[in-house]
């Protein structure tokens, strides 16, 4: 197998100043890779993906090697909104469409099993990451609220999803002490969570099982080596592997153009305010909205609103300015919540979304043992590790042994065109639902 390389426009850095970073637990400095070394398999990409694909190999016996451009979850897993969502980017009803009505349930399974998986991670690797029950996804005006109400009702007779409850304009100002909204769909089996100690917890477990982690590690270049495997190099250091997760999400992307060209990076923006006190909504739930470019917040264990998105912001400034940044952020919040005018926001940040053309995942094999996952399209913190497992099953088995991994590899998808290759950043992505409130 041969892969034809590619190097894309960086993208700029939106570390910012997060406030998962500043309440991370402790964590290991891992060392770079200055070696040449072999290994069973490796994992390029040490975020929710990687590290669940990582531990599923090494379960299996497999002598395991992670490798990370940066440091352990400091792609999105580490920086993104924190709520635990079933479904798709896409919607259920986008790949009802393109995989017919079996297809269509046996996503909608995985797509459940992604919520529960996450769950049995936490308290099986007793990860400490202030995990809390209900997401909710919510209306701001009357035509939604009907729209979003039909599509919860298909899922419930469909798909059976009988958790679903319908939350009515007053039950959700009570709830959130906003008016903003004219009605919602909690979720009991999604969730809110802090996302870079559960990336940490999920690091932590895969090195107890033995995988071998390096940071500062890059990929730069695949090859493929004699007898089936794969040679990778980084900048002090190569891999000999026979099998090969890439799990490298939206940046600084795998050098591989094949992977590189589904995938438009949708920068996306959160800013964390002082602790509420008194003032904290009663409501528990993580909140997300119908419209194109959502708005997304949910309360912190220690009582801050966490709030994201709102901004359709096209890169320029907005992304590069911190200032600017934050005022579009707080204009977003402010909206919904105007009564905190004089709120102190303490924390902003941003990151990168791996969104494809459809939204659908964009998972495949680049031969029989080499696997990707990307294409989460804002939509992956519970199905990216359940896509880690399903890819570390594909490869274990060889093709035909994940019937799961392949229905979702056989979502068709287009490559962008070259402008979106040259990476011209932009910040437009819809919620699940909400995607599909606005395409039907
Ligand atoms: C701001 C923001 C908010 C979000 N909010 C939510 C949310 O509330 N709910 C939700 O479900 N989803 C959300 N998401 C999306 C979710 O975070 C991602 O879908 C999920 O984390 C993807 O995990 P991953 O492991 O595929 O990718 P990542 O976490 O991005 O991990 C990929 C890793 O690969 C590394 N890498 C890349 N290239 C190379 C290379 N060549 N060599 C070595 N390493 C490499 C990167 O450094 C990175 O650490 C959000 C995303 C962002 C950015």
């Amino acid at each position: 197998m041969s892969y034809a390389p590619f190097t894309p426009r960086p993208l700029p850095r939106l570390d910012g100043h997060c406030l998962y970073a500043e309440t991370a637990h402790a964590r290991p400095e891992l060392p770079a890779l200055r070696e040449a070394a072999e290994a069973d398999a490796c994992v390029v990409g040490a975020g929710i993906a990687g590290l669940c694909g990582a531990i599923e190999l090494a379960r299996a016996g497999l002598q395991v090697v992670v490798l990370e451009a940066r440091r352990v979850g400091s792609g999105a897993s580490g920086r993104n909104g924190g709520q635990a969502l079933g479904d798709f980017a896409c919607g259920i009803e986008a790949l009802e469409r393109r995989l017919g009505p079996a297809g269509a349930e046996r996503a909608w399974e995985i797509s459940q099993l992604a919520l529960s998986r996450l769950r049995e991670r936490i308290r099986e690797h007793v990860i400490d990451c202030d995990w809390r029950d209900g997401a909710v996804l919510a209306a701001r005006g009357e035509r939604q609220a009907a729209g979003l109400q039909a599509a919860m009702r298909h899922r419930q007779q469909r798909y059976g999803a009988e958790q679903l409850r319908w939350m009515g304009a007053e039950e959700l100002r009570a709830g959130l002490l906003s008016e903003r909204y004219a009605g919602g769909v909690l979720d009991p089996l999604g969730g809110q969570l802090h996302p870079l100690n559960y990336t940490l917890g999920l690091a932590r477990a895969a090195r107890a099982l033995g995988v071998r982690m390096h940071e500062h590690s890059p990929v730069l270049s695949l090859r493929a080596g004699s007898g089936g495997g794969h040679q990778l190099a980084c900048p002090q250091g190569q891999l000999r592997c026979r099998l090969l997760l890439l799990a490298g999400g939206a940046v600084p992307g795998l050098p591989l153009r094949r992977l590189q060209a589904r995938i438009l990076p949708v920068a996306s923006c959160i800013c964390a305010t002082e602790p509420l006190g008194a003032a904290l909504p009663p409501a528990g739930f993580a909140v997300c909205d119908t419209e194109f470019v959502p708005d997304y917040f949910r309360f912190s264990a220690d009582g801050r609103l966490l709030f994201g998105g709102g901004a359709h912001w096209r890169a320029g400034r907005a992304l590069r300015d911190p200032a600017e940044r934050r005022r579009r952020l707080r204009r977003a919040m402010l909206r919904v919540f105007p009564q905190w005018e004089s709120l102190r926001i303490s924390h902003d940040w941003g990151g990168w979304i791996d969104v494809s053309l459809n939204r659908a995942p964009d998972f495949g094999r680049l031969g029989p043992a080499a696997v990707y996952l990307q294409g989460f399209s804002g939509h992956g913190l519970a199905l990216s590790g359940m896509a880690g497992e399903l890819a570390a099953q594909a490869l274990l088995g060889g093709p035909g042994a994940s019937p799961d991994f392949d229905l979702i590899a056989g979502l068709p998808h287009a490559a962008l065109p070259l402008s979106a290759l040259l990476r011209i950043p932009m910040a437009a992505f819809g919620a699940s639902w909400g995607c599909f409130l606005h395409t039907s």
